[in-house]
């Protein structure tokens, strides 16, 4: 018998002497598979194929690109469906090719390497076997949560019966993804395979199949823990305390009990949880968190593209100087961390202290980052000794000498950081480039200090380097295109998010921030309790309140960029007299056990109660047009919009989109709402105007409408282009070059 063999424009299949039929995706001009409308049409063929022929012993899906296995459905087909009836359609078929691959006669096995997210991992829950390669790029999870739907081709279904009830609300509710070892602990996968025999491996797992050497047998533990949830009472239990855990967020992320509503009308009766699934995607597609968190993710998607920042088209397909050393001038706790970072995504490391103790401490802590980096991923002793021989720390310039790129992190003065500018000019090739991580001083000042300030940026890293996923990339007066370009790629090159901003005071994000953090400074100081004030934030979406946030930073690190941003922002001189005198009383926030609150074993309590009747008395009551927000929080959200619409005139960033995504990267501005200028399209510039207004008449100028948002105001104008949303579908047909968003660059 020979092999036979058929091409499809996405898929190889073959199937060899034994009867083993191999479908091998890999979609042309994809850096990763995805499933496309092309993809669907063709995997439907191969699985009729698959119906119509008996001499088949087993089927084995894989891919061919080493980059993963599929990372999911489309994102952007998603967003591109206009009609409840247009996603009813996409939803049902994956639910109809999945259960039709879920009832196949012929035994199927998904072999998985890389991402498999998504509709990737629904595909791999309708088969009868699943093995991954176990090394770090293996991701396997369902990620659709955080763009606001939920998995509709099946995953709400079959994930619970895989792994259980406890485990698949965990991966579902917080889109998660899980290592090979995790998925083979908790029963999702069949076998984990080192990647060292990772071919035979597979060889051999197809061999036991096929000898009916392969039970899928869970350990007695995890079966006693299923009876559990088997049982009725216990599966209530479990949903109860599930949706206990969400109910705070559910009203600003349906999807949440949208996802737990479909996992349980499944458990009730099989079968009808697959409508669920389908009528809550439909829903939540249309919902405006839905559409926030697609724009959101597209925004990501072209901040990470070096074409959207090289000024010059023609330079799209740069070839430039490759980063691969790169020098850290100071392992403080910042400097450690970038360095430390770099290090883990293939980076040689050399930093430079300034005496043998400071080194010492510095070494102390990569060490620290490094081993909760190895232990996270599972690094084993070789491998931890390769990432910490790509460090080295000295406290002189002989490594410095060989980089391509050095990253300035020492103290936050001019002088110093001139002196350190000054003589890396001398010391590196030409070709280096020198940026600064300051975060509150400016570019164009260090660089003077260089004989070649084209190659001076900022490269502001946010705490903690490792958590933190945007970075800006900070334009001096004088720093040339080739420095951006390279800093840009650099960054996409550590995984994080860069955006690129002029040098002015505050550059984008703590310019937009510090008014807001500013303004509940003041209120806590008028009385207002600092509990209510944070809970009133959080409320609206962010993940701590402003004064939580200042203690976290350092009450001495918040008066010192708040002080360099007094030249910029209007009316922070109040709030920066409160952080003075708080310093001095040596109330720094949680690092000396007191600021906004007082600090117990790490735990906050109310620093004081002062009385709030007093404060609400001050507080304006009625008369506010309504934009869906509290006293409170229009009192510190609004200070945010009006500095957001600032930077936009004021060109901090070209883009509207890239202030919306700097805020929800660095700050966690309540991704839901998309964003400071979307929260201003949401409400109307109208609204805003008014109640902005009535804010300055209250509050004084620090309130005072910029002249964009009179000007929006008076032709009801909005930064985006408004979307079609559900309603609208059904009125009127768009033309697709309208309705997506961001924008392309100028
Ligand atoms: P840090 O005090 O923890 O560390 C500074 C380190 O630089 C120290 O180890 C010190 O010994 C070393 N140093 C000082 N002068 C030096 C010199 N001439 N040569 C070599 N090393 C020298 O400070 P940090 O918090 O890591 O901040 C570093 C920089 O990053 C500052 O510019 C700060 O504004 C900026 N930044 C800080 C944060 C933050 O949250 N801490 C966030 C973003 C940016």
């Amino acid at each position: 018998m020979k092999i036979e063999e058929k091409d499809y424009e996405a898929f190889h299949v073959s199937v060899n002497p034994v009867g083993v039929m191999t479908v091998a995706i890999d979609v042309p001009q994809r850096p990763m598979n995805v499933f496309t409308h092309v993809v669907m049409d063709e995997l439907d063929s191969i699985v009729s194929e698959v119906e119509s022929r008996s001499d088949l012993r087993l089927v084995v899906f894989r891919s061919e690109k080493e980059s993963g296995f599929l990372a999911g459905a489309d994102v952007r087909d998603v967003a591109d469906i206009r009609s409840p009836s247009q996603a009813g359609r996409l939803i049902d078929a994956g639910q109809q090719l999945f259960h039709r691959i879920d009832h196949l006669k012929t035994p199927t096995l998904v072999v998985i390497h890389g991402p498999c997210m998504g509709g990737g991992l629904e595909w791999a829950l309708a088969c009868d076997y699943r093995i991954a390669r176990d090394n770090s790029s293996t991701k396997i999870g369902l990620p659709e949560i955080k763009l606001g739907v939920i998995p509709a081709w099946g995953g709400t279904q079959r994930l619970p019966r895989q792994v259980g009830l406890v485990q698949s609300l965990g991966m579902i509710l917080q889109g998660k993804a899980v290592s090979a070892h995790q998925a083979g602990k908790i029963g999702l996968i069949d076998r984990a395979l080192s990647p060292d025999d990772w071919e035979h491996g597979v060889d051999r797992f197809i061999d036991d199949v096929l000898q009916g050497r392969v039970r899928t047998k869970l350990p007695l533990r995890k079966r006693v823990a299923r009876l559990l949830e088997f049982s009725k009472p216990g599966r209530m239990w479990i949903l109860r305390s599930a949706r206990a855990k969400i109910r705070d967020k559910a009203e600003q992320y349906p999807a949440l009990p949208a996802a737990i509503h479909a996992i349980e009308t499944g458990l009730q009766k099989q079968g009808a949880g697959y409508v669920t699934e389908r009528s809550e995607f439909v829903k939540l597609l249309a919902t405006p968190t839905c559409r926030n968190l697609l724009n959101l993710f597209f925004a990501r998607e072209s901040a990470r593209n070096i074409k959207t920042w090289a000024t010059q088209t023609d330079r799209a397909d740069i070839h430039f100087h490759e980063i691969r050393r790169v020098g850290v001038v100071g392992a403080g706790a910042m400097g450690a961390g970038i360095g430390q970072f770099a290090a883990t995504r293939g980076y040689d490391v050399a930093f430079r202290e300034v005496d043998e103790s400071a080194a010492q401490q510095g070494r102390t802590r990569v060490e620290k980052l490094m081993s909760s980096f190895a232990d996270r991923n599972r690094l084993d002793s070789d491998q931890r000794r390769e990432l910490n021989n790509r460090i080295v720390m000295s406290t002189d310039d002989d490594a410095i000498v060989l980089c391509d790129l050095v990253v300035e992190a020492a103290v936050e003065r001019v002088d110093v950081k001139q002196q350190i500018f000054a003589r890396l000019d001398r010391l590196v090739a030409t070709d280096c480039i020198l940026a600064t991580n300051t975060s509150s001083l400016s570019v164009d000042a260090i660089a003077t200090a260089t004989d070649s300030p084209e190659r001076v940026a900022g490269l502001h890293f946010f705490n903690p380097v490792h958590r933190m996923e945007l970075v800006e990339v900070v334009r001096g007066e004088r720093t040339n295109d080739d420095t951006i370009t390279r800093l840009v790629a650099f960054v996409r090159s550590l995984g994080k998010t860069p955006i690129v901003t002029k040098d002015a005071p505050g550059f984008l994000v703590n310019r937009i921030l510090f008014p807001y953090l500013g303004e509940a400074i003041l209120m806590s100081r008028e009385g207002y309790p600092a509990t209510e004030i944070d809970r009133e934030l959080r409320q609206f979406g962010m993940p701590m309140g402003p004064l939580e946030l200042v203690d976290q930073v350092g009450v001495d690190v918040a008066k010192h960029v708040a002080m360099s941003l007094g030249g910029v922002i209007t009316g922070l001189d109040a709030s920066v007299d409160e952080l003075t005198e708080m310093v001095q009383r040596g109330d720094l926030g949680k690092k000396s056990g007191s600021g906004f609150y007082q600090y117990r074993d790490g735990k906050a309590e109310p620093a004081d109660a002062r009385s709030h009747s007093q404060a609400v008395a001050s507080q304006p009551g009625d008369g506010f047009s309504d934009d869906g927000l509290t006293a409170i929080q229009r009192r510190l959200v609004y200070p945010m919009l009006r500095e957001a619409v600032l930077c936009k005139e004021q060109e901090i960033v070209r883009e509207d989109w890239m202030v919306d995504l700097g805020m929800v990267l660095a700050t966690g501005f309540a991704p839901h709402r998309g964003g400071p200028l979307r929260v201003i399209d949401g409400v109307g510039a109208r609204v805003v105007h008014e109640n902005l207004k009535r804010l300055q008449v209250a509050f004084g100028k620090r309130f005072a409408p910029p002249h964009t948002i009179a000007a929006m105001a008076e032709t009801d104008q909005r930064f985006y282009v408004r979307e079609c949303t559900e309603a609208d579908a059904s009125k009127q047909a768009v033309r697709p070059d309208e309705s997506s968003s961001p924008r392309s660059p100028r």
